[in-house]
């Protein structure tokens, strides 16, 4: 079949997420047939970059040989089984792994982003409450972006996504995320100021370390971080650290954390942790919050709380490929590559009058669209070019961002600057 035939099939059927239905009476949907590398291949022989690593999850390219025979294994041994009362090899590997590599004591399974930050945030009220303290409200940073259900909407900040569902929220309060290293005092003196007054019914300080993804790609101070990380602990207050989009190496380092010299409470991890194969999500905590819920039944201390697919063993099992990967000097690596991918941009799009703040922050990389000419909303008018030129971009509002698997090839990075010099010119 055809791109058109799979096309006019899908939107029978289909309610695509994050989309309009109506754009897709003219904006063709791509169907894609299969994957390799950084590679997206249509029903029509035509390749696209995947310069989003789809959505972000997608670490060591499509297809990726070691991966698939991690999987291959699982699913001739074990598929999946309930993680309450019963437990399987992946998870406890998996569970031990993320702690060693992450300073953490405890792994609370879930399968997915939103779903992780909503176990976040009721084990931080949780726990206070074990500890006699009423804390009904959530504190996050203005631009931040933690998930689409409920509670995760609740404490997000990007009104697209959020100002419709505004009556059904939970408790939440906002402050300021600096705008640069100029603005960390203020950024800082008014959490100071909030958390002086408010600090008793906060439970738990949420907030995405060094770059607000979806919030346009706002990279940020690393020591505002640690300074209102440390600021909240001390009032008791608990951090949890959102490394959703930003762990696995995209940062530079493992998790961004590590360049914060700060702990969390809590630590929120899904996206690439399979490389992007399956749905997966982790809640990483202390001992001391784990303490808390732990003793007889009876005394009501449960944290009862599931997934169905809590722990998926076929997940785990693309996890602990995707770790075994990362054994092989990844991040390391990932510094030389983030600097030619840098030099490159800079050469390429640097002059170019339609680009302002190009920035790189480790193996992320974004820049401003200014000068649009045209009259479809520039998101859809980018992503339509960059398909016509073999890319896949998807901008966030008028910000353009490259993140690609950290397997991209020299010659690839250099296709993909190319393709998307080509794009502003033409947009521009
Ligand atoms: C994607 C994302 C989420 C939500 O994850 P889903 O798996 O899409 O529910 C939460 N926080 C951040 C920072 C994200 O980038």
């Amino acid at each position: 079949m055809t791109n058109d035939g799979w096309h006019a099939l899908d939107v029978k059927h289909i309610w695509h997420p994050c989309s309009q239905m109506h754009d897709y009476i003219d904006l063709p949907l791509l169907p894609i047939k299969s994957a390799k590398g950084v590679y997206l291949y249509d029903f029509e022989g035509n390749r696209y970059i995947d310069a989003i690593s789809s959505w972000w999850v997608n670490l060591f390219g499509h297809n990726h040989p070691y991966i698939n025979q991690k999987l291959k294994e699982q699913i001739d041994t074990l598929e999946h089984v309930l993680l309450a009362g019963l437990t399987h090899p992946q998870a406890i590997n998996l569970a031990a792994r993320l702690c060693a590599l992450s300073g953490f004591e405890k792994c609370f399974f879930a399968d997915n982003g939103s779903a992780c930050v909503e176990v976040a945030l009721k084990m931080s009220y949780h726990s206070h409450l074990l500890e006699g303290k009423q804390k009904p409200k959530f504190l996050s940073l203005e631009n931040g972006y933690h998930g689409e259900t409920l509670g995760a909407l609740s404490v997000g900040a990007v009104g697209l996504y959020k100002d419709t569902y505004k009556e059904l929220f939970c408790q939440h309060l906002q402050t300021p995320v600096p705008k640069n290293e100029a603005d960390v005092p203020r950024a800082l003196q008014a959490l100071q100021v909030l958390l002086q007054k408010e600090h008793k019914n906060i439970s738990a300080f949420i907030l995405e370390p060094l770059i607000q993804c979806a919030g346009n790609m706002h990279f940020y101070s690393a020591d505002f971080v640690k300074q209102a990380t440390k600021m909240c602990q001390a009032l008791g207050v608990h951090v949890i650290f959102d490394e959703i989009a930003v762990g696995f190496g995209r940062t530079g380092s493992l998790f961004a954390f590590e360049q914060c010299q700060v702990k969390p409470d809590f630590l929120c991890l899904s996206k690439g942790i399979t490389g992007g194969y399956l749905p997966l999500a982790v809640v990483l905590t202390t001992n001391s919050i784990y303490e808390q819920f732990y003793a007889p039944y009876e005394q009501n201390k449960s944290f009862l709380h599931s997934h169905s697919y809590t722990g998926n063993a076929l997940a785990c099992a693309c996890a602990n490929a995707t770790l075994d990967l990362f054994e092989q000097g990844v991040v390391e690596k990932n510094k030389k590559l983030s600097a030619d991918i840098s030099a490159h941009l800079q050469e390429r799009l640097g002059s170019l009058k339609g680009v302002k703040n190009l920035r790189a922050c480790g193996m992320v990389f974004a820049f401003e669209l200014t000068g649009y000419k045209g009259t479809k909303r520039l998101s859809l008018a980018v992503f339509q070019k960059g398909l016509e030129l073999g890319i896949l971009l998807r901008p966030l509002a008028d910000t353009i961002y490259f993140m690609p698997a950290y397997t991209i090839t020299p010659q690839e990075v250099l296709e993909s600057v190319g393709a998307m010099a080509q794009v502003v010119r033409a947009l521009t």
